[in-house]
């Protein structure tokens, strides 16, 4: 806690040893009025997701685990605005730490050449006209080294020491945590369009061939772009533009 220098994220700081998964921990201090910038830690999860129902593999004492409580002043469809602006602001972490190869793949992790480094887990509570919090899930592997990966994961995961930065969990932690606050007010206060541009910029998805699979429909296309929503738009064979919205399909290269 001493370590952070962050202003408002972190302020509130709840650590667990071992916790279900921070998601569900954060939400329910989310529930009880727990203020923004609330950040759910924990050495393990027992149960951490990703999306879709997806397991995210969060042994003990490797990685940062860890939940945010936002409370943005946006309409619920802005919501994924937050995953951007939080993979933004991981990414340039990532940078600052030295490892220059991170970028993002829509919508929602951050890759080291293919491999996922990070999950965000953004998932928002309110009604269809306002949002009464956010909590945003962030899995970052930090120690984990490669003999220790369960075997689906070996070929697909990476994490910050298997790609050569020697950082400790805390330090790594006050550079994330920094760079997510400086990220989320920015945003707040000019708009989204810079984090928009930085997106782009960092994304490893625009300008691929990609196969994307929603519910009882799969089809293959061009990444071409993001909209100010998040949403991917992806050119198909034919010539049109599907717009795609997070959440209910999972993207791969071709
Ligand atoms: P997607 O990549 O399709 O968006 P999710 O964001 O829902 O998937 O993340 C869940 C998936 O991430 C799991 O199905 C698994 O393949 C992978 N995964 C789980 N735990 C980890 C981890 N610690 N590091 C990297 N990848 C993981």
């Amino acid at each position: 806690k001493q370590i952070l220098k962050t202003d408002v994220f972190g302020k509130r700081y709840v650590y667990m040893d071992v916790t279900e998964s921070t998601n569900l921990e954060a939400r329910r201090l989310a529930q009880q009025g727990a203020e923004e910038g609330t950040v759910v830690v924990t050495e393990e999860q027992a149960a951490g997701r990703g999306r879709l129902s997806r397991g995210w593999y969060s042994p003990f004492g490797k990685g940062l685990w860890f939940s945010l409580i936002l409370r943005p002043d946006f309409a619920p469809v802005e919501a994924p605005k937050c995953t951007l602006m939080a993979a933004v602001a991981l990414t340039k972490a990532f940078h600052k730490m030295g490892l220059t190869d991170a970028g993002i793949k829509w919508p929602n992790d951050i890759l080291v050449n293919g491999r996922k480094l990070v999950g965000i887990l953004t998932e928002m509570s309110g009604s269809m006209e306002e949002i009464s919090h956010i909590v945003m899930g962030i899995g970052v592997n930090v120690k984990t080294k490669q003999e220790e990966l369960p075997e689906e994961l070996k070929l697909i995961a990476t994490s910050l020491a298997m790609e050569g930065i020697d950082i400790e969990r805390t330090e790594a932690f006050r550079i994330i945590l920094e760079a997510l606050e400086h990220q989320y007010y920015d945003v707040l206060d000019s708009g989204f369009e810079e984090t928009l541009n930085e997106w782009r910029q960092l994304s490893v998805t625009l300008g691929e061939e990609i196969e994307v699979r929603a519910p009882g429909n799969t089809y293959e296309g061009v990444a071409t772009d993001i909209d100010e929503d998040g949403n991917l738009l992806v050119r198909i064979p034919d010539g049109t533009v599907k717009r795609v919205m997070a959440g209910d399909v999972s993207i791969r290269p071709r």
